[in-house]
């Protein structure tokens, strides 16, 4: 399909190869429609401007995250709330978010959009979620950068929630090299998001603009390639569960280790194995091991940072119960890559097993 979009000579911006990608993506999220973008955190940016949130109005998001879920919030000159984790999913605690938006609509101050996070493949308690946010009359746009291929109570990841994006950056569980899908059953959002993303462009013969628009459309040739990887999304979920099941097999049972728990109410695509390793049943913590791996080659890196513990957060509102510290402070993300062979696999969990314990 690469070669297509080469020989096709739609190697200029837009193409066939974007509509037939955006239709395959609506799909395989189970909502009617989608824009291809340049990244994630491009949809996630959009997806704000879309909701009309802007200067001083308060988004909830997760705090265990990566930093484009955030700064996506910055963007638009909102407000970020961070939430906590549930320590059973390591997603979004529903009862914390319900709290912050009572206590906000208690206050005269409602939130203007609430930012779940579907962390390393595993998808929020959207059941919960999205009946706290309808009770508050509070649109969610999901955070699925991470997620793709993954369910939870019988519906895809992307299709909770008003709006969901996902990400085809390289470290994903299919890439683009860069680049990212907004997907909507809201016809009008999905083509206001094309609209901005294409420098907000009026129909008219010369350019003429009434709006501020970005320049955040995927290209033709990288939906080419985006295509292709789709085509093996099943493939490399059945890989890294695989991955994991191992992993949960040789370490899971080892006193003071718990792999990431898989939520009942889902599947997740298990993008990363990730597991905590508590010190005192182990005998070391997550450091030593993480460095005894490194000495051996193996890069394996602790869990995402919370937002609300960066020096750029600094000073930001946070609902917090322990969990994400814990979280931050114990956690380790393990070789998962659908790539690796099992011999790769076995060699990580016998240098796991080697590191030495006081
Ligand atoms: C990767 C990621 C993003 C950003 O996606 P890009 O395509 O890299 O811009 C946003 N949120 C989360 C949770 C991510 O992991």
């Amino acid at each position: 399909m690469l070669l297509d979009a080469f020989d096709s000579n739609w190697i200029a911006p837009l193409g066939p190869h974007v509509d037939a990608f955006e239709a395959e993506m609506a799909a395989q999220a189970g909502v009617s429609h989608a824009a291809a973008l340049s990244s994630g955190t491009a949809g996630l940016h959009l997806a704000l401007v879309l909701l009309g949130v802007g200067p001083g109005d308060i988004v909830l998001t997760s705090t265990l995250t990566f930093a484009a879920t955030a700064n996506a919030v910055m963007y638009v000159g909102a407000e970020p709330i961070f939430i906590d984790a549930n320590p059973d999913t390591w997603t979004m605690d529903p009862d914390l978010l319900e709290a912050e938006l009572d206590r906000l609509a208690a206050a005269g101050t409602p939130a203007k959009a609430v930012v779940p996070v579907d962390l390393y493949g595993q998808c929020c308690d959207y059941e919960r979620i999205e009946a706290i946010c309808a009770r508050h009359g509070v649109p969610i746009v999901e955070d699925a950068a991470e997620s793709l291929g993954s369910t939870a109570f019988g519906r895809p990841a992307g299709s909770f929630g008003q709006i969901g994006v996902f990400s085809f950056n390289g470290n994903k569980i299919i890439t683009t090299s860069g680049g990212g899908m907004l997907v909507s059953d809201d016809p009008e959002v999905v083509k206001q998001t094309r609209f901005l993303a294409t420098q907000a462009r009026d129909p008219a013969p010369h350019y003429q603009h009434s709006t501020i628009g970005y320049n955040y459309r995927l290209s033709n040739l990288l939906a080419a390639l985006g295509r292709a990887q789709l085509a093996k999304l099943g493939e490399r979920v059945g890989r890294r569960n695989a991955i994991r099941a191992r992993y949960q097999e040789a370490l899971g049972g080892l006193a003071g280790v718990r792999l990431m728990p898989i939520a009942d109410y889902g599947t997740s695509n298990c993008w990363l194995t990730c597991l905590t390793i508590d010190p005192a049943a182990f005998g070391v913590d997550r450091e030593a091991v993480r460095l005894h791996l490194a000495a051996h080659d193996i890069e394996a890196r602790p869990v995402w940072k919370p937002m609300h513990m960066q020096p750029v957060y600094a000073g930001k509102r946070a609902v917090l119960d322990g969990t994400s510290e814990a979280l931050f402070r114990d956690g380790l993300c393990l070789p998962s890559g659908s790539a690796l062979s099992d011999a790769d696999i076995e060699r990580v969990i016998a240098t796991f097993l080697s590191t030495p314990r006081g």
